[in-house]
């Protein structure tokens, strides 16, 4: 704990000087961060194969999102404007300030892309940032802070501080000078968090757990439906927080469209995460493969892909029937390569079973029907939704969650106002 007050300490003082760095200058560092990433793409594509066995494909888009939005918000520092208000009496202006010190926590899912989605637009606030990635997935983190450094940046203004979720994270929460939390993790942890930051009417922003639908009506494109539902729940093993993991189909295409799932998720690659044809790895460990293989035991398996045998918390694609809307493995998000199957009626059925969860991240429709698509994507509670197709992030646009799934949204145009606050100015012209 010692250590990280210090390093509070350290980013508090690097703020008074940061902030004031003029607004060009703060993003020529920030291109010159992301130029460095780039260089260095490669070698931490392969130390995140190492450390949290994602398949190599998947770890270069994420290595290539750091650089990628750290190149977009290198463009916000000399956009950041506030308003001009007519009031009577005088000139009235808004700043957008920054915070102070901005506390990352990340989870082991994806360590490269969500440390981005937090300290890129901290920094480009004219925020400081301390970081703690997860016990399991340090690397990376440690790795960028260091390009961090080579790019220019000044000491305190982002650093990295590997270490307990209890310890260090927090005392994140609970450091008076920590003034901003950004934490992405379980609806659990994120719950406790919010509740400690409330003390201190900290800011806060929580990207939590999900149990997206994937809603496949009749009258849609079956065969493209079918063959990108695998990608969509078992990409990065389905230790995703936006994982489709409950795929709704209407009744009167439901066999035929089983059928045509099953060859799609046999022909997954499952296999050694280095190799360049690798579509997915294995589990990030030994406790997380048992813990999902209880949503298996004693579950309705319509059919599993393959897995290599031998050392790896290897799991396979498994798809599964549920019986009704309480089974377990439909209402929990299970984070591993695991998805259910459930049958609906009509439009209103799958708008009911879609919701009736307590979270709301992603979700994805599959239709032909255009305003059936704009009816179902209004109506489903759920922060980011695709039609015809699985996409979730881009970081162009916000991403976030509805209900326990988040608070708060990251990424787009307006991520920027999540890291400062408006001051108001009024200057009497009255004479
Ligand atoms: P987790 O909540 O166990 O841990 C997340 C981070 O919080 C880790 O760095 C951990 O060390 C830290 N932490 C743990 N206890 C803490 C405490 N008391 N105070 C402060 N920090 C603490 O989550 P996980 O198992 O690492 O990640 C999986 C979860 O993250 C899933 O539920 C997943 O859906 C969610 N997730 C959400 C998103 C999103 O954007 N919505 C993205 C990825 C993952």
């Amino acid at each position: 704990m010692g250590d990280v007050d210090a390093a509070v300490a350290r980013a508090g003082a690097a703020f008074e000087s940061w902030r004031r760095v003029a607004p060009g200058d703060r993003a020529r560092l920030l291109r010159r961060f992301a130029a460095q990433v780039d260089a260095h793409l490669e070698e931490l594509a392969r130390l995140e194969v190492r450390n949290a066995g994602h398949t190599i494909g998947n770890a270069r888009w994420e290595a290539g999102n750091v650089r990628d939005v750290l190149d977009y918000y290198a463009g916000a520092p000399e956009r950041l404007t506030g308003h001009q208000i007519p009031v009577p009496g005088g000139l009235d202006v808004t700043f957008h300030e920054p915070l102070g010190v901005v506390g990352v926590i990340v989870p082991w899912n994806f360590p490269m892309p969500i440390a981005g989605w937090g300290f890129a637009p901290a920094l480009a606030a004219g925020n400081t940032v301390v970081l703690k990635p997860a016990e399991l997935t340090p690397l990376t983190a440690l790795r960028l802070a260091e390009l961090a450094r080579d790019a220019g940046l000044p000491d305190g203004v982002f650093t990295v501080l590997p270490g307990r979720g209890s310890v260090v994270g927090e005392r994140f929460v609970t450091h008076p000078a920590v003034r901003k939390i950004c934490f992405t993790g379980s609806t659990e942890v994120g719950t406790r968090i919010m509740a400690g930051c409330a003390t201190q009417v900290k800011r806060v922003t929580l990207e939590l757990g999900g149990k997206s639908a994937n809603i496949v009506f009749a009258d849609a494109d079956l065969e493209k439906a079918a063959a990108t539902a695998p990608y969509a729940v078992f990409d990065n093993a389905g230790q995703d927080c936006c994982a489709r993991s409950r795929i709704l189909v209407q009744r009167q295409v439901y066999d035929r469209f089983l059928e045509l799932l099953e060859p799609a998720v046999r022909a997954l690659r499952v296999e050694d995460p280095a190799r360049e044809t690798a579509e997915m790895g294995p589990l990030i460990s030994a406790a997380h493969r048992d813990r999902v293989a209880g949503y298996v035991d004693g579950a309705d398996v319509a059919f599993t892909g393959s897995c290599p045998d031998g050392p790896g918390f290897w799991c396979a694609p498994t798809v599964l029937l549920a019986g009704s809307p309480a089974d377990r493995h439909w209402r929990e998000e299970v984070f591993g390569p695991v998805v259910s199957v459930l049958p609906f009626d009509d439009e209103a059925d799958a708008i009911r079973l879609a919701n009736d969860t307590e979270y709301g991240l992603s979700g994805s429709i599959w239709t032909r029907d255009v305003g059936r698509a704009v009816r179902v994507a209004r109506a489903v509670e759920s922060g980011n939704l695709s039609v015809n197709s699985h996409s979730s992030v881009r970081y162009w646009t916000p991403f976030g969650g509805m209900k326990r799934s988040g608070l708060g949204r990251e990424l787009g145009p307006d991520a920027l106002h999540a890291f400062t606050d408006v001051k108001n100015v009024f200057i009497g012209t009255e004479e």
